[in-house]
Parts: C-alpha cells; structure tokens; sequence
C-alpha cells in the first residue's frame, strides 16, 4: 500500500527549542477536541432521544419478543446488541475524524486506515461484548428486584471494575499493543532501584510498543496485585533522558503510594451507585408514562441510559477536579523522591510538546473537561513544592 502518512509538521524543529507554531498548534487542537466533545454531546442525545419518541425501541423490543417468546435473556441480548451496534455506526463518522483524521493532520498519528480500522473492529467488538454483558446482567436484575437492582448493580459493576483492572495489562492492552521486557539493562537497572528503594515491589519493567502506531508518549503504572507493571511508551525511551524517565516514574510511584488506583475505585463506586439510583428513580417515575409494562422492559432501556449519560456528564466535573488533586499530589511525590523538580519540568515540557498539549487551556475547560492539570499548572506546582522542600 501506498505510504501517503505526513510527516509531523515540526519534524526537524529542534526538541527542546519553545516552539510557537507548535503551541499555536496544540491550542487550535484543543479547540477542536472541545467543539468535537460537545457534537457528540449532542449528537447521543439527539439519537437517544429519536430512539425513544419514535417507538423504534419499543418495536424492536415487541419484535424481538414476538420472535424468542419467553426466553427473555436472548430478547434483552440481542436488543442491546442490535441497538449499541446501531448507535456505535451511526457515530462511526465522528470517531474515524476524531481518531484518525485529525490525528494524522496534526502529525500525531502514524497508522495506516487498514490498521486503525483493524484497531477500531478489536475495539468495538470488546465494548460490545463487554458492555452487552454488563447491561444483560443489569436487566436481569431489574427484573429480579425492581427495588434493589441499583445496589446489586453497582456490586457487580465494582466486582467488574477490579477483574478488568487486573486483566486489562495481559488480556486487553496486548490486543493493541506489543509489549517486551525493556531491553535497556542500565535503565531497566535504575528503574528497579529506583521502584524498590520507593518500596515499590514491580513485576517486571515493560517497553510499551507505540512507536510503529503514534509519534505521542506515555507511561504508567498498570495491573493490580500478580499483574501490577511499570510499562514505558517507546516513544519516550530515545527522547528522554535518565534522569526525565526516572522523573515521570516517580510520579507513577506517587500514585501508587498514595493508593490512588484503590481511591479512584472507591470514589468511582460511590459516583456509580448515585447514577444507578438517579436512573432507577427516572426508570420508575417515566416507564409507565412511556407505555412500557415494568421497569425491566428492555424497551425502556433509552431512559436508563440516558440518566445514567446524564449523571456521567453532569459528575464529570467533580470527578475530574479528584483525579487532578491525585495529579497534583503524585507530582509533589515526584519533586520529593527526586530531590527536585527540574526532571520532572523537562519531562513534562518534552511530553506536552510531543503530545500536542496545550500548556494552558482556559481554567473553565480545564474544570469541566481535564483529568489532568495542565502542564504550566503543573509545572508552577512542581516548582512550588521544590521550594518549600529547600526552605523546610
Ligand atoms: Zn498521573
């Protein structure tokens, strides 16, 4: 196949110069990833919403009752089925310019259309199955305990979340990804020393096989208990220097210290349980207006998902202004386990720049949209925090 990928706009540009049409850049993608965000905002509503009023759900649900009789458990699979797959194709054009398009046009992206089609199929398939799984189970219990099933749900959702967590370094990440022992045996050496000395014990130190898809970088600390590993995008590891690694691995170690991963899980229990419960309150105030016999009549399912998309949007915010305290804190970890913060500010720096950031995202998009503070935020944290380490 013809090899028609751009090169990265800035490609010769030297790495550690402040680029300005590369901060332009990383502004104007912003941008379009917020504006990207509210289409598709809209757009599920919208679909939802047409589901709904028109009566497609209902008919499909009759039809599909008409045709399995009571064999209730296929009448609800194949409902949800047919209806994610719907929904997923009819956003299909969003997603390839999202993903694929813009990707490439701001030089990120070096996959192929064949290989990220290939992605997007593995993805797919693996949400619907996932996601049909779950719901199966939901509607099961709806209609075991039309009282209760928001608290049952959010148990299995918790039980779920910790076996994906578990699973999801050596079942789901090696569908995308190649993983392979890092071969550097000098940074291998200064990782190890480094996560043990944080009395961190690691199972192995992994070279997290990006390259050949994107030109961006990542790290992380992924995997609970047996399957818990320090894995290294490969596009960092030529890029940055010792010292910038072992910075960015701090900061991994910082979340490990502060058991963030058990925190989020927590915070993320309480937040599913409210937006379980909101849904039942809707399912039981609209189902009858709607026509539907009970609230476990798959027909209905366009009002449980949409209290449940609207609780996730409306928490969004509170849940985002969490996760950016845990940043914050890991990053005060970092400058302490490191004695300072200037590895952690080329890090971040280097990072930023080659992932397209921008450095400095107006503060109300920043509260609504970002998991992450942004990097001059972060930065001017570090720095902080170093300085009170000299005066203390
Ligand atoms: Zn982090």
């Amino acid at each position: 196949m013809a090899d028609t990928e751009p090169t990265p706009p800035d490609a010769d540009a030297a790495p550690d110069a402040p680029n300005a049409s590369r901060e332009q850049q990383a502004r104007e993608y912003e941008g379009i990833n917020n504006r990207l965000f509210v289409v598709r905002l809209v757009l599920t509503t919208v679909l939802i919403g047409v589901y709904l009023f028109s009566g497609a759900s209902a008919d499909l649900a009759d039809g599909l009752r008409a045709s399995f009789g009571d064999r209730w458990w296929w009448v609800n699979a194949f409902y949800l089925l047919v209806t994610l797959f719907a929904f997923s194709a009819i956003l299909f054009p969003l997603s390839w310019y999202s993903d694929h398009y813009l990707e490439h046009k701001y030089g990120l992206s070096k996959q192929s259309l064949n290989g990220w089609m290939s992605d997007y199929v593995k993805g797919l398939l693996l949400e619907l199955v996932l996601t049909v799984v779950f719901l199966s189970v939901v509607y099961a219990l709806l209609t075991a305990s039309p009282d209760w099933w928001w608290l049952w749900t959010t148990g299995f959702y918790i039980l779920l979340s910790v076996f994906l967590s578990a699973l999801w370094p050596v079942w789901i990440m090696p569908l995308f990804h190649d993983f392979e022992p890092l071969e550097d045996q000098r940074l291998t050496q200064a990782v190890k020393t480094f996560a043990e000395q944080s009395g961190l014990d690691v199972l192995g130190v992994y070279k997290w096989g990006l390259e050949e898809k994107t030109e961006t970088a990542n790290a992380a600390l992924t995997g609970l208990g047996r399957t818990r590993r320090i894995i290294l995008g490969d596009t960092m590891l030529d890029k940055y220097s010792q010292a910038e690694i072992i910075a960015v691995l701090a900061h991994e170690v910082g979340h490990f210290k502060h058991k963030d991963m058990l925190r989020l899980m927590v915070t993320g229990s309480v937040m599913a349980a409210l937006g379980f419960f909101v849904a039942h309150q809707v399912l039981h105030g609209l189902t009858g207006y709607f026509g539907f016999a009970h609230v476990g009549d798959i027909g209905a399912f366009p009002l449980l998902i949409f209290s449940l998309f609207v609780f996730s949007v409306i928490a969004m915010p509170l849940s985002n202004a969490y996760s950016r305290r845990r940043e914050y804190a890991a990053d005060a970890y970092a400058v302490k386990a490191t004695g300072g913060a200037e590895d952690l500010v080329s890090a971040l720096t280097k990072l930023a720049d080659q992932n397209l950031a921008d450095k400095e995202p107006a503060a109300w998009i920043e509260f609504l949209l970002h998991s992450h503070p942004s990097m001059n935020r972060r930065i001017a944290h570090a720095r902080a925090v170093a300085d009170e380490m000299r005066e203390s």
